[in-house]
């Protein structure tokens, strides 16, 4: 038995909320208020919502019951093995089958989805209504160590209204000493009695320092470039370096879009191209309007577009990608909107550079 106070130095090692630095705060902070048996963890997607879940979890389960709360997970009891191993009998992560290798959770077995003739199909988006009812069942049955059960949802708003509404009961009913973990980007897209039983914990967007300084040691160059790219959500940040997309690639997009260039998108799936040319019409509707770009540096930035064409040019973008998860055609779609962005992004010289002289189509 260790005497209180000769542990710092495996304090370090036990806890670093998975590599995210800034959630260290939340981390301690949710630690010391939390009451209730829902937690939604909500903010915007990126900044480690699936992480805190997770650190939470651990330390809820952790068994080194001689320290304060506040000060576990320790990292070294038997549940906190377990639980880096992703083979804690009392935690149920529950995620879409889509989301599980991007999330390193993946390996299958406790999620109370079929197996086997369902490998072929392909992955679903949603957490779907089986899963959550299993998830149920789990959360009523004893703790396998004795520390209660945790069950994670991420993200929330991936059930579907059956589910939600299956789930919604076991809020409202709570049965045995299950604890429950919702993360959400999109709260409002919750139910509201989902969201009135959940104690709330929101996470914001970190320093943009602290999340430079952790993207340069993943290895990311010029991490400020991809960082602003991602509207500040530093593992947006790395899913784009994970795609291969540069800092020089994505300062030099803006221009060749301008230039009609539907290769610089090359690879690219519909969801990401979309997103990255609302991006480039953002910053060009922020300058033309006298305002300041944000997601790439206002040199890179077209001026003087036409603030019409980039309002239709958005309209479109935003139509599209209501419906990007659709099965059509990533390619035509994608080229149709480089299309329109270089019309956009025309400046008004070079789209009626005889202007000046005569006026053309008088009909008068
Ligand atoms: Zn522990």
């Amino acid at each position: 038995m260790s005497a209180p106070g000769d542990d710092r130095s495996d304090r370090a090692g036990g806890r670093d909320e998975h590599g995210l630095p800034w959630l260290a705060t939340p981390l301690r902070r949710t630690l010391e208020t939390q009451q209730a048996h829902a937690l939604l963890i909500q903010g915007p997607g990126g900044v480690g919502q699936f992480e805190l879940a997770l650190t939470l979890a651990e330390g809820w389960l952790c068994e080194a019951t001689d320290r304060p709360l506040v000060d576990r997970p320790c990292g070294r009891c038997a549940s906190c093995k377990l639980h880096a191993a992703h083979s804690h009998p009392d935690l149920l992560v529950l995620v879409p089958e889509a989301l599980r290798e991007s999330l390193g959770w993946d390996l299958g077995g406790n999620e109370g989805e079929e197996a086997g003739e369902g490998a072929k199909r392909k992955p679903s988006k949603e957490i779907r209504v089986e899963a959550v009812r299993a998830a149920i069942a789990f959360a009523t049955t004893t703790s396998a160590r004795g520390r209660g059960k945790v069950v994670i949802v991420h993200p929330a708003e991936r059930m579907n209204d059956i589910a939600a509404n299956a789930f919604l009961k076991t809020l409202e009913e709570p049965a045995g000493d299950a604890r429950f973990l919702l993360c959400s980007a999109a709260p409002d897209s919750l139910l509201p009695t989902i969201r009135s039983r959940c104690q709330q914990v929101v996470l914001s967007v970190p320093p943009a320092a602290d999340a430079e300084a952790w993207l340069a040691r993943e290895g990311i160059a010029q991490p400020g470039v991809l960082l602003a790219a991602s509207g500040g959500q530093p593992q947006h940040a790395l899913d784009l370096a994970e795609r291969g997309i540069d800092a020089a690639a994505w300062l030099a997009l803006p221009r060749r879009i301008a230039a009609g260039d539907a290769t610089a998108l090359q690879g690219w799936s519909l969801v990401a191209s979309v997103d990255a040319l609302q991006k480039i019409c953002h910053d060009a509707a922020a300058l033309a309007c006298g305002g300041a770009p944000r997601y790439f540096p206002k040199e890179r930035v077209v001026s003087e577009a036409n603030l019409d064409a980039l309002l239709r040019w958005s309209r479109e973008l935003t139509r599209v990608a209501a419906e990007a998860e659709h099965p059509w055609s990533a390619d035509l779609a994608i080229e149709s909107l480089v299309g329109q962005g270089q019309e956009a992004l025309k400046t008004p010289r070079s789209r009626d550079r005889p202007r000046e002289g005569l006026s053309l189509n008088s009909t008068g």
